[in-house]
């Protein structure tokens, strides 16, 4: 990776050139480049044309791993890396994450965002963690599904994708706002950005865009519900491992054009699905495979709880919409999941039904408001490609291109 200085010589006194907030707007006629860096011959040298598009985020022995992909973990990192190449914005985000970054690598930085997957794996019953924290896991620039578990020749892997900790995080903070006293308008605006994030139309570059963050206590309670369900999340793939759901799933050739926001044409994965059976399993299992710890299993089964009831409002969202969903046909139905999880868990653990009922009729408001309000009047701005802000934390809108 050079220095953006070569940048500045190869374009200084180019009067189509323009200096922003990360490299150079160069206009032409009826065109607009963004150039942020110039690669050296050494960099590229024996690198093919596709493997150059990694040397923005990757290393150069990334790279090669990538090239034999010996590991299931390698599998991984080229799952994480082809969501980013191809995505020009995705780039632009992960030339954010590397700024300031030490020892740059894409598998260090993730390995920093795996809080959720260790506070689980930790809480695990002996047995059980040694049999799961050898598949790697982990967060990755996937659209529309929440988690998919791959097959390939050297073993499996569990990829969630970073949209849904975004989509939790919003859907949190609409369906709390309220007893944290955000105004109207910011919960409203939440609930947009949520269902937004999982049509894939909101813009995932809120690293470089920030939305607006609510005051700290609020913010820092949200992201702590979201961090659970994201470990309830994997707890969910995890038992279906551990309840050997996958020599019964089946495998699902998806191509990466489904999974990806870029098309990307021609490549395919293979993930398991499941019978809405062995989904119910898998989400009590979830909990159930936690050793004797009554505080961490509540805050699971709460955060399950929670999640399946955002699902429902997102569910409801589509279907007014009429737009397809693979995540809906992929899954049972969320309320069900809701109950027989319910009906399940130990009375002790987690919400009981009336708190179920009341988290349901804030779920039925939303998805009112969404159906007789929201979506008939904006549906162009809920189809519509960019970003969406909490009105009164977002001082100042930026420029896409020139600000960030
Ligand atoms: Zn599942």
């Amino acid at each position: 990776m050079s220095s953006s200085t070569s940048l500045d010589k190869a374009l200084k006194g180019n009067p189509n050139a323009t200096k922003v907030a990360d490299g150079y707007l160069i206009k032409g006629d009826g065109w607009v480049f963004h150039a942020f860096e110039q690669h050296s011959a050494e960099e590229i040298e024996g690198l093919d044309h596709a493997e150059i598009f990694y040397l923005p985020f990757c290393t150069r022995e990334e790279i090669l791993r990538m090239r034999d992909k010996k590991k299931a973990e390698d599998h991984l990192l080229w799952l994480r890396a082809e969501a980013i190449a191809d995505q020009p914005r995705f780039c632009r985000v992960f030339r954010s994450r590397l700024k300031n970054a030490k020892n740059w690598s894409l598998t260090n930085w993730y390995a920093k965002k795996e809080s959720a997957r260790d506070e689980y794996l930790n809480g695990l019953m002996r047995s059980a963690m040694q049999k799961v924290s050898p598949i790697p896991a982990g967060m990755a620039l996937l659209k529309d599904v929440n988690a998919m578990c791959c097959k390939t020749e050297h073993g499996n892997y569990i990829a969630i994708s970073e949209a849904l900790e975004h989509f939790l995080y919003y859907m949190n903070l609409a369906t709390y706002g309220e007893t944290f006293k955000l105004d109207i308008k910011d919960q409203m605006a939440a609930l947009v950005i949520g269902v937004r994030t999982m049509l894939g139309t909101e813009s995932i570059d809120f690293d470089i865009d920030p939305r607006g963050t609510p005051p700290r206590l609020i913010d820092e309670a949200i992201k702590k519900l979201t961090h659970d369900q994201l470990s309830f999340t994997f707890g969910h793939e995890y038992a279906h491992h551990l309840l050997g759901h996958l020599s019964q799933g089946q495998i699902k050739k998806k191509s990466l054009s489904e999974i990806f926001y870029a098309n990307e044409l021609g490549k395919s994965v293979g993930s398991y699905s499941y019978k809405h059976k062995q989904e119910y399993e898998a989400d009590f299992f979830s909990i159930k495979n936690i050793k004797s710890n009554t505080e961490y299993k509540n805050r699971l089964a709460n955060a399950a709880f929670i999640m399946f009831s955002h699902f429902s409002v997102l569910n409801h969202a589509l279907e007014v919409m009429a737009v397809k969903s693979q995540f809906k046909s992929d899954h049972p139905d969320p309320i069900d999941r809701i109950w027989k999880l319910r009906r399940r868990l130990n009375r002790k653990i987690g919400m009981q039904s009336e708190e179920i009922e009341n988290l349901l009729a804030r779920a039925d408001q939303f998805k009112k408001i969404l159906a007789e309000n929201f979506i008939p009047l904006h549906f162009e701005e809920l189809e519509m490609y960019g970003s969406h802000y909490l009105p009164s934390y977002k001082e100042k809108i930026l420029v896409d291109r020139v600000d960030f």
